[in-house]
């Protein structure tokens, strides 16, 4: 006995040396115990889009004169969405950051990044007059596979945040799609019809509600998903991710 308790005297401040806290994206110590996983001067680092948007998809405008105008793509076709917004392109430090969110173990980063979005996005009335927070649903296969579903986290934070209940179960993905990735944008679209459903329509008959997702590609995600909770009865569809990678 006398042995076992020296012995881990011993292996504590070792293993506290050998295993100290590293920020994931730059290598320096975490020295705050508030940091998890990435130090705040990185966090610090991330950029976020500050000037004009289209007023319906969140299309990032570089020219101050853009500003209140529809995007073409808006103008040709209205999406099903009332409007998305973004916290910024999807490059740099933010898609490290967003990266690194998918991984397991580092799930906490997700109230970080809802912290992000909450402060970057509420100024422009994103969270006024709704109703409930849906996120994107991942297929219950993926979700098993992968362990979490990051926009349930995301917007699991953002209902704690905003006071608006989040809303489960209800958008689900029915059938399971070959991953979007390598697919051009009419594929994408293709690949998805059909595949969500809503189940409890009563829920979101006649409310507003936001959708939550990481990323913003091609849009065909949300527009896919606005369109069923249009048709189950929902009011307005509003939508949220991260980063718009176009
Ligand atoms: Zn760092
Ligand atoms: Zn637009």
């Amino acid at each position: 006995m006398k042995l076992r308790f020296g012995l881990s005297r011993v292996i504590h401040p070792v293993t506290v040396t050998v295993f100290p806290s590293f920020c994931r994206l730059c290598g320096r110590a975490l020295e705050d115990p508030e940091e998890k996983i990435i130090c705040t001067r990185c966090l610090d680092r991330v950029e976020f889009h500050r000037g004009p948007v289209c007023p319906v998809c969140g299309r990032f405008y570089h020219q101050a004169a853009a500003a209140g105008h529809l995007c073409g793509q808006c103008l040709e076709q209205q999406p099903p969405f009332s409007r998305h917004r973004s916290l910024g392109p999807y490059s740099g430090r933010l898609k490290e950051v967003i990266l690194l969110f998918k991984y397991k173990g580092c799930e906490s980063l997700g109230r970080v990044l809802a912290l992000m979005a909450y402060e970057h996005l509420a100024t422009d009335g994103l969270f006024e007059g709704l109703d409930f927070i849906l996120p994107v649903p991942l297929h219950r296969k993926r979700e098993k596979v992968r362990g979490f579903n990051q926009a349930e986290l995301l917007s699991g934070a953002l209902s704690g945040l905003s006071d608006v209940p989040l809303l489960h179960r209800v958008l689900i993905k029915a059938r399971n799609t070959p991953a979007q990735v390598s697919l051009e944008a009419t594929e994408r679209e293709k690949n998805l019809r059909g595949a969500f459903e809503v189940r409890r329509a009563g829920k979101i008959a006649g409310r507003t509600v936001l959708l939550v997702d990481d990323v913003y590609t091609t849009g065909s995600t949300l527009k896919e998903c606005a369109t069923e909770l249009l048709r189950a009865g929902a009011r307005e569809v509003r939508a949220m991710t991260l980063a718009r990678a176009v």
